[in-house]
């Protein structure tokens, strides 16, 4: 598809018409694990699916598009997608650099092949200028964004660190989960790499776990195909069938998404139970002025502290109707999160005071509900802790 599209209409667009045996509109799904081969000698774009598939390859070629990359691989989660991409580049001595606040999932994963001996690690605040340039004092090979990160929403200049990065020879992957390429796009910014959850807004309806990995080149697109399939890290086809469908509505979900929470933080800031709210559209927010540079939107994660006793912090939670207790982000339906408990407590006490996530944060993933009711429902649990 011409490059000229805007990314609503990549999306939509994106093999619609392709079936060349019944003139499908929606291309079909191809759940055939092994394709024939035409004649002795004469190998077929797709022989077996762990290396390719149609579906996969149509999802990658969306996914590409939308991130102004050239090319990507789909992975069976996002988590996997980040194992692909260090499997790839690193050896024992090479180290990567990541986000101290990063995914907790991620956390884990670096942490623990890092203790494996499999490659190095440093876990730095990368808001912090002095911090980040004593990592990359140490010639990393990858370094990993997470911008807005989570559950802070703290805001990485992408820019300035692929700068820095160029100037050691580091390769730079940015983990857009958070804004997809409708509010972000790493890649115009100087990343190599771009990774998405496609679990979270990408597929959007909480159905399916998803990931990918988008490259700048073509070159490290094959590098990492190829290792995709060496390591059996790639999507299947059913899940690529309906992380496309799910993309059809991207531009139009995080525009509801995005207006919604825009109302409950213009709410939340009423609240006598709110402390701080971490979100970058708040003019005091540490990274406004970047989010407005790299941006093309706020996003729609938000967070918060919440003033108050452990006590009444459950109270709240469990009177909420419309926001779900659970873990994942970017679905239709909004939820409400303790990282400390939940997402994050594989990182231990240690490393989430040093990340700055305390037990009394709450992480909201504002849906696509009316967002009157969204703010009735907060009002009402507001209430109920105050008996
Ligand atoms: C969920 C998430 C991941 C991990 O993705 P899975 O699909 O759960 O494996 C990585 N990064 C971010 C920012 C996430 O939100």
């Amino acid at each position: 598809m011409s490059r000229k599209h805007k990314s609503s209409t990549i999306a939509v667009r994106t093999g619609i018409e392709s079936d060349t045996q019944h003139h499908a509109v929606v291309p079909p799904i191809y759940l055939s694990t092994n394709y024939g081969f035409p004649s002795f000698g004469d190998v077929p774009k797709y022989d077996y699916t762990r290396s390719g598939n149609p579906n996969r390859g149509l999802l990658e070629t969306a996914l590409f598009e939308l991130e102004s990359g050239k090319g990507a691989v789909v992975t069976n989660c996002g988590t996997s997608a980040l194992n692909l991409w260090v499997s790839a580049f690193l050896g024992p001595d090479d180290l990567i650099i990541a986000p101290h606040d990063c995914y907790g999932g991620t956390y884990r994963l670096f942490n623990t092949r890092a203790q494996k001996g499999d490659f190095k690690v440093e876990f730095v605040d990368q808001s912090n200028d002095q911090a980040l340039a004593a990592a990359i004092a140490r010639k990393p090979k990858l370094i990993l964004i997470e911008t807005p990160s989570n559950p802070l929403v703290r805001v990485v200049d992408i820019k300035k660190v692929c700068q820095q990065a160029a100037e050691v020879g580091a390769l730079v992957g940015v983990d857009n989960t958070f804004l997809t390429p409708i509010y972000q796009k790493p890649l115009e910014l100087g990343a190599d790499f771009v990774i998405h959850s496609t679990t979270k807004y990408i597929n959007g309806h909480s159905d399916v776990i998803g990931g990918v990995v988008v490259t700048k080149t073509e070159q490290h697109a094959e590098e990492l195909g190829w290792w995709g399939n060496c390591i059996g890290a790639t999507g299947t086809p059913f899940d690529s069938y309906m992380t496309l469908r799910g993309i059809r509505t991207l531009g139009a979900r995080m525009r509801v998404h995005e207006e919604s929470s825009q109302a409950i933080l213009n709410f939340l800031q009423s609240q006598k139970r709110v402390k701080t709210i971490y979100h970058p559209s708040l003019p005091d927010h540490p990274g406004h002025e970047i989010a407005k540079q790299q941006q093309s939107g706020f996003g729609s994660m938000l967070s918060f502290e919440f003033d108050g006793d452990i006590e009444q912090l459950k109270t709240f939670i469990n009177s909420l109707t419309l926001f779900s207790l659970a873990e994942s982000l970017g679905g239709v339906e909004s939820l409400i999160c303790h990282p400390a408990t939940m997402t994050h407590r594989a990182m231990g006490e240690k490393a989430l005071a040093e990340a700055g996530v305390s037990h009394f944060l709450l992480r909201l993933s504002v849906g696509l509900e009316d967002s009157g009711d969204l703010i009735d429902d907060l009002a009402q649990a507001f209430d109920s802790v105050e008996g």
